[in-house]
């Protein structure tokens, strides 16, 4: 065996011979020389394995080796974190990274990335500033909050919150609220890594007044809190207690009541067919203490935690030492003031957003875009555990290939580049318009050839 294989083996060619060829010496100044080295290399090396299993009848030549060269510089190229096109028709996927930013928040967070930068820094005074103020006066003014603070995401800010106010006491929820967001994401947990008492009162599915105000013990009890049940929804022979009527129960027993949003819309969202959604507004405004939401839900932001409250709440928060380790970033930072500033007119908002304009594109628009082949009617998800139970109608393109199985279909557009996402239903994948932008449908027809083309 291997006598056979050394004069194969004898003849690779030499890293520098491949090297000087023109095409890699022009695809070295297109990317880098260590990248086509290291390319080459890679190519070599499991050539050498190939030829030793006895995979070979000749030794391929530098000029052969050429396209499997090319084809591993762009991998190496690669990020490992990088765009997909989004078909599958859910607007605030958390695997592909909930909200897509608007132009402004992208640049501003760009910005601060590349500069230095007032993040912590008062021109005025020439001195020291805070991180926060950025963003705090935004949040206030959009909601009427008396106070705001931002830290890392959602699940950071009801972990700052109770740690901060309640640690060591009781917190009484609705047993129908007791929330799992996707990723281990429990309200139970994150109450006990606070330090935080869980007391848990009702019944899945009925909760009274009565029931809170029976578990309140003075000494014991730290807060009511209720949870957005921002990802199910609870039919049937239900009740739950209105924000306001625990605010009301609260007050008499001196206890601050805090509503965890979740998806933490800035308005109504009314227009876009979403019914029922609370703002962060409405919820100040029943008079809950302490709010917080996401950043990168409803509101399109970056992923970020938004606690808005009364002051006296807020302050002990920005004194805990877990404020400096939930803090948010310059970046996340820069694109959370550019978001909120969008915000100042819904109209700009809407028109800016991608994720609300994704939720309030009109039937007919998206219906235009699905034109790439055969359409089907259906609907998409918001996602990101909001509004479960409302879908949106949108339209789909549906793609039946001839040659090659929807799997197989599915599979080649998933591992294409750039990588395009659906979902398959009855024998059809489905590429949903409602969640693609108009830049996307001509590399998706190309994506589709190069898949198709590959089986003829
Ligand atoms: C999404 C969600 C969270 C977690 O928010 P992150 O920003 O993902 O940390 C917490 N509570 C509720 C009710 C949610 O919907």
């Amino acid at each position: 065996m291997l006598r056979e294989q050394s004069p194969l083996l004898r003849a690779i060619p030499k890293v520098d011979q491949v090297l000087a060829l023109p095409e890699l010496t022009r695809l070295a100044e297109e990317t880098s020389l260590f990248a086509v080295t290291a390319a080459v290399r890679q190519v070599l090396d499991s050539l050498r394995e190939e030829i030793l299993a006895g995979q070979y009848g000749h030794t391929p030549t530098s000029t052969e080796l050429l396209p499997l060269i090319e084809e591993a510089v762009k991998q190496r190229q690669q990020m490992g974190l990088r765009p997909v096109i989004n078909g599958t028709g859910v607007i605030l996927h958390t695997n592909l990274g909930r909200s897509r930013l608007s132009k402004e928040a992208a640049k501003a967070a760009m910005e601060a990335a590349c500069s230095y930068s007032t993040l912590e820094y008062d021109l005025e005074q020439g001195k020291r500033g805070k991180r926060e103020v950025h963003v705090e006066h935004l949040l206030t003014r959009l909601t009427g909050a008396e106070d705001a603070l931002v830290v890392n995401n959602n699940a950071a800010a009801l972990l700052l919150l109770l740690s901060s106010i309640t640690a060591g006491r009781q917190v009484i929820i609705s047993r129908g609220e007791l929330v799992e967001i996707g990723g281990s994401f429990r309200i139970p947990d994150i109450l006990k890594q606070s330090g935080s008492i869980l007391a848990e009162v009702g019944t899945t599915n009925k909760t009274r007044l009565q029931d809170y105000e029976d578990a309140i013990h003075p000494q014991e009890t730290g807060a009511l809190l209720k949870v957005h049940t921002s990802n199910y929804q609870i039919v049937g022979f239900t009740q739950q207690v209105a924000l306001e009527e625990l605010v009301a129960l609260g007050q008499k027993h001196h206890l601050p009541v805090i509503q965890d949003l979740g998806s933490g819309a800035l308005f109504s969202l009314a227009s876009c067919g979403i019914e029922g959604e609370p703002t962060a507004a409405q919820s100040i405004q029943a008079g809950a203490d302490v709010v917080t939401f996401s950043g990168d839900k409803l509101l399109g932001g970056p992923q970020a935690g938004i606690i808005l409250g009364k002051k006296a709440c807020l302050a002990p928060m920005k004194q805990h030492p877990l404020m400096r380790a939930l803090r948010l970033d310059k970046m996340s930072l820069a694109a959370l003031e550019a978001t909120l500033r969008l915000y100042r007119d819904p109209r700009e908002a809407f028109a800016r957003i991608p994720t609300l304009q994704m939720l309030g594109c009109g039937l007919s628009t998206v219906r235009a875009r699905a034109c790439l082949a055969q359409t089907v009617e259906k609907h998409s998800q918001v996602g990101g555990g909001a509004v479960p139970n409302q879908m949106l109608p949108t339209a789909a393109t549906a793609l039946q290939p001839q040659s090659i199985s929807v799997t197989e279909l599915e599979h080649r557009l998933r591992l294409g580049n750039p990588p395009v996402l659906g979902r398959i239903s009855k024998d059809r994948l489905l590429l949903d318009a409602r969640t693609l932008e108009d830049r996307e449908l001509p590399m998706i027809l190309d994506c589709l050839s190069r898949c198709l083309g590959e089986c003829s």
